[in-house]
């Protein structure tokens, strides 16, 4: 057995044994969630000294442990195993827990301790749960294939509501918000009092970088065609990214400053800590975790009809209060932020910029097309 790490002031108590600390968990959310609640202790895993909670006492932490487990095992991975099999498959890759090699894992026995195991044998038992997707987004998206619109925006409004009315947020401060728009003007500067002049490029202005008016208004991500909407980004970067410009082109930047106190649908992460209080939740977590993808899913110039799904959601946040929303950037690391009213952000004078497209960088993985192999590969790879 591997000596422990203790502090100082360990008390010989049972519980001491199973803190467990930020790094050793993978997940991002118990991440957050140990952020918040943990305390220096020695990780009875890797026996750092860390910020730690401990497995037994604290019952919000098994029970996210729990919702991971069913979120990414199948019913007959967990249950055809023992416990000890469990810890095992536990031990290898997986998405919630680091378990390094010959550590006391009796942890674990604490961990899944409270398994609620309803919703493992829904079927099929053999998949896990996340393969499974949401059957309420199924319904969604066969009523849109067959009916308008906002007969199914009506018809679901209510059902959504409460899950909407979750995720809004007025915390999206950014001391400024850019926008990129690809052309520039071209005008004449006088070089002498004799009139000799020289052309020269300079940004588009105020307007012509601003929303483009209803009339001009082409479908994107979060509006139909013939709806105006401002599509700010954090940086100018993703600004950039997000307009798709090519080696050679001019495009100009503009900058805004957003109204405070707007209730922005936040579709930049789903947190499941926001969804562990009952069964039940679950399903909510992965319709919006879908709702999410939809935003930051890329998708190729040629399937731009199917915005029919992300637009629905717009519409449905609207109807709902929302005064926009905000998601990760599918070409850029930044975030993009869509104002329904594009008043609320103002055109900042004098921080207008021309910039000129040098190269254009991608980032890949490799798509297998062996019979034996039929995988992609997540691993990204950056050339320039
Ligand atoms: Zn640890």
């Amino acid at each position: 057995m591997v000596d422990k790490v203790l502090p100082q002031n360990y008390a010989d108590t049972e519980d001491e044994n199973y803190y467990v600390c930020e790094e050793c968990f993978l997940h991002p959310d118990i991440k957050i969630y140990i952020k918040e609640k943990g305390i220096n202790h020695s990780c009875c895993l890797c026996h750092k000294e860390a910020l730690c909670v401990n497995a037994v006492e604290d019952k919000g932490l098994r029970t996210i442990f729990s919702f991971l487990i069913r979120h990414y095992y199948s019913c007959l991975e967990y249950d055809n195993h023992g416990l000890n099999e469990f810890t095992e498959l536990l031990s290898k890759d997986n998405p919630i827990i680091s378990i390094p090699d010959g550590c006391d894992t009796d942890v674990v026995e604490y961990l899944t301790e409270d398994q609620p195991i309803a919703l493992f044998f829904e079927p099929p038992i053999s998949w896990p749960l996340k393969e499974l997707g949401s059957k309420r987004w199924k319904n969604i998206l066969s009523d849109l294939e067959q009916q308008n619109y906002d007969d199914v925006e009506s018809k679901y409004l209510n059902k959504l509501e409460t899950l909407i009315r979750k995720n809004l947020t007025s915390d999206y401060s950014n001391d400024y918000w850019f926008r990129a728009r690809i052309g520039n003007e071209e005008k004449k500067m006088k070089l002498d009092e004799y009139g000799y002049e020289c052309p020269i490029k300079s940004p588009f202005l105020g307007k012509d970088i601003s929303a483009p008016p209803p009339s001009k208004a082409v479908e994107c991500r979060a509006n139909r065609t013939g709806i105006s909407h401002l599509y700010l980004a954090t940086t100018i970067d993703t600004a950039i990214a997000e307009v798709r410009p090519a080696p050679g082109h001019y495009v100009s930047i503009g900058t805004f400053k957003v109204d405070e106190g707007l209730k922005i649908l936040n579709l930049c992460h789903t947190n499941i800590l926001d969804y562990v209080s009952q069964e039940s939740d679950y399903d909510d977590y992965v319709l919006y975790d879908i709702f999410r993808s939809e935003f930051e899913t890329p998708l190729t110039p040629d399937k731009s009809n199917r915005y029919y799904k992300s637009q629905f959601i717009t519409d449905i946040a609207k109807r709902c209060g929302a005064d926009g929303l905000m998601f990760n950037s599918s070409v850029s690391t930044g975030i993009n932020l869509v104002l329904f009213n594009t008043s609320n952000a103002t055109y900042q004078d004098h921080q207008e910029k021309l910039v000129k497209i040098k190269k254009q960088s991608y980032r890949y993985g490799f798509v297998s097309f062996e019979k034996d192999n039929l995988r992609e590969t997540y691993e990204e790879i950056v050339k320039e």
